[in-house]
């Protein structure tokens, strides 16, 4: 990643982020932690919005959508238990934020998101930072990316009623997926992994995200509650 820390004038608010708001919290793995550090999350939030950037919180990005709180871009990270030779699918594009921290950890990232514009505007943040190994599509992530597929890991940064079959089906042996399942405005943040030709599953904490609209989410205009992660 092109970005000169010595000349990143939020480089002392992100060191704070990591100490009080993540390691605080019992995050603890190196890779996560390296990775929270390095993104400068002031860069993928709107330009009013960057003096809150390292904030405890959620925030707007247009769209009706939002970039997630910090601690939980790091929870679902490391959740993932990603190795640097794997390769992730993230559903939710968003800001890019999330997909950056993945790339910083992983071989490869292939995120999807529904807007156009807010994946084009990712698109300018990844080759302003130099970010090469995520791969941008737009489209209904719900039904993964079959041609891309098998994955070791895959993330879902926005709230499904249930597990979409096609993310299971996409999953590598032994690869995790998490994402938030549940109500609309309350869910329950899961890890499921592929050990052959079965599924584990494991209840992480509540969570509440905004909706994943398409063919295995919720259907269009499902309204948005603003400020979910
Ligand atoms: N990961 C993002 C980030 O780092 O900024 C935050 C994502 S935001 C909480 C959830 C995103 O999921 C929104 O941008 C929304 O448009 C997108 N989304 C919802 N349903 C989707 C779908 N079926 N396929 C792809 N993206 C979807």
């Amino acid at each position: 990643m092109r970005a000169d820390n010595q000349d990143d004038m939020y480089l002392e608010k992100r060191e704070r982020m990591v100490r009080e708001q993540i390691e605080r919290r019992d995050i603890r793995t190196p890779s996560v932690l390296e990775a929270m550090r390095a993104v400068p999350r002031h860069l993928f939030v709107l330009p009013d919005q960057q003096n809150h950037a390292y904030s405890d919180g959620a925030l707007r990005i247009g769209h009706g959508q939002t970039i997630s709180q910090p601690y939980i871009v790091a929870l679902m990270t490391d959740l993932l238990k990603l190795q640097d030779d794997e390769t992730v699918l993230e559903v939710g594009t968003g800001s890019g934020y999330q997909a950056a921290v993945l790339a910083h950890i992983a071989e490869e990232v292939h995120t999807i998101e529904r807007h156009a514009a807010l994946s084009d505007n990712a698109a300018l943040i990844f080759e302003e930072l130099g970010i090469e190994n995520v791969h941008l599509y737009v489209g209904d992530g719900t039904l993964g990316l079959p041609d891309q597929a098998p994955f070791q890991a895959i993330m879902v940064t926005a709230a499904a009623p249930k597990v979409p079959q096609a993310l299971l089906d996409q999953l590598d042996d032994g690869g995790r997926l998490v994402l938030p399942v549940g109500r609309r405005f309350s869910q329950v943040l899961e890890v499921w992994q592929r050990v052959g030709a079965k599924y584990e599953q494991e209840a992480v904490t509540a969570v509440a995200f905004v909706p994943l609209i398409g063919e295995e989410g919720w259907s269009e205009g499902t309204g948005d509650r603003s400020l979910m992660w």
